[in-house]
């Protein structure tokens, strides 16, 4: 049966990707060896390194004056490098959900945290707003999208301290103006790529403020001097990315993406408000692009069980809820088609004529 795939992470990627991938594991760019076993400083890997950097920047709209890395540890590394590099005495952090939690917890591990606002009491169904960023932190963080509970920043924050970002599961999927970043990571398995690499976008004139030594491993600066070479990088991961890369600039880049990833939402979210048995937990501002979360009505709570039976039956696979929300979760990154949604929703429909 063929499936349809709304895991949150990792999560359905292009076939594009998929297919190339296989091909390069089995036969990498013709030179009759797998991907797996050639020197990540030969001269046709470097060639893959520098075209992903390439499409990055083209994509993304990147000023020259910042360095993109490809690393390991996942985006909770992230957690702990970015203030590791950065927080010399305070830092700011918008606490949204599960993921800015863990965030939080890392970086006062170096310093004083700011926790500037919080939706905790509302089980991080929306995003904090008015909050004034103070201007004698050394950064503020924010987590653009909550990939458990299905909110998401939608347009950029000004500020006149560096803003750092957890974008992981929302890079590429709509437009950003990363002149207004100080720093951008992700762990890729979101809309990028297989696990593995994690990618980090910084402008280099943040870096160095910090007086504390740090490990080489951890270290921004280290990396970039050695063109994300330090160690050996994730090759398979960086390769796929790539794919994923030329596969969305194809279709038109991230404008076009933007506008086909409204569109699939806005369907989903029209169902879903219309549908009698389910409601959506996000508050409607905020509401995710990526990851559209809904509960079945309180008068319909006990249909839950038959409605994940009855969408497993139809090849829907993925949309249990995490379980700090409940209920169902269906990612539609980059690469689900607008087919695929409307799989869903026909499966909600006619789930709803049976009850
Ligand atoms: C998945 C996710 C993470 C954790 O990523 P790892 O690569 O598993 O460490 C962090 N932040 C957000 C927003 C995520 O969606």
């Amino acid at each position: 049966m063929k499936k349809y795939n709304f895991n949150p992470g990792p999560s359905t990627l292009p076939q594009e990707t998929v297919n190339n991938t296989a091909k390069a594991v089995v036969n990498f760019s013709d030179t009759g060896l797998s991907l797996m076993e050639i020197s990540h400083r030969s001269k046709d890997f470097q060639l893959v390194l520098n075209e992903t950097i390439m499409l990055f920047k083209e994509l993304l709209n990147i000023p020259n004056d910042y360095s993109i890395l490809f690393l390991g540890g996942g985006a909770s590394l992230q957690f702990c490098m970015v203030p590791y590099n950065l927080l010399e005495t305070k830092a700011a952090y918008l606490n949204s959900g599960a993921w800015a939690c863990k965030a939080i917890e890392e970086a006062k591990l170096f310093g004083e945290v700011l926790e500037l606002a919080s939706s905790r009491e509302k089980n991080f169904s929306y995003i904090p707003k008015n909050y004034i960023i103070p201007s004698d932190v050394d950064y503020f963080h924010i987590t653009t999208n909550n990939t458990i509970f299905g909110t998401e920043i939608h347009s950029d924050i000004e500020s006149s301290v560096p803003i750092v970002a957890d974008m992981s599961s929302d890079i590429f999927s709509r437009t950003i103006d990363v002149s207004k970043y100080g720093l951008i990571y992700g762990g890729a398995q979101k809309n990028l790529a297989p696990a593995g690499v994690t990618f980090v976008i910084i402008k280099n004139s943040i870096l160095g403020k910090v007086s504390r030594s740090i490990p080489s491993m951890l270290n921004y600066s280290i990396h970039i001097e050695n063109g994300s070479m330090f160690n050996t990088p994730p090759v398979i991961p960086i390769y796929a990315a790539l794919q994923t890369l030329k596969w969305l600039k194809s279709l038109g880049g991230i404008e076009e993406i933007h506008k086909r990833n409204k569109e699939k939402a806005d369907l989903l979210y029209e169902e879903i408000d219309r549908n009698r048995l389910f409601k959506g937990t996000a508050a409607i501002e905020d509401r995710s692009l990526m990851n559209v979360c809904f509960i079945m009505n309180d008068e319909y709570k006990n249909l839950e069980n038959d409605f994940q039976q009855f969408a497993t039956s139809k090849g829907i696979v993925g949309i249990k809820g995490h379980r700090s929300v409940g209920g169902f979760r269906a990612s539609i990154y980059n690469a689900i088609p607008k087919s695929t949604v409307k799989v869903l929703i026909h499966a909600m429909q006619k789930f709803e004529r049976m009850n």
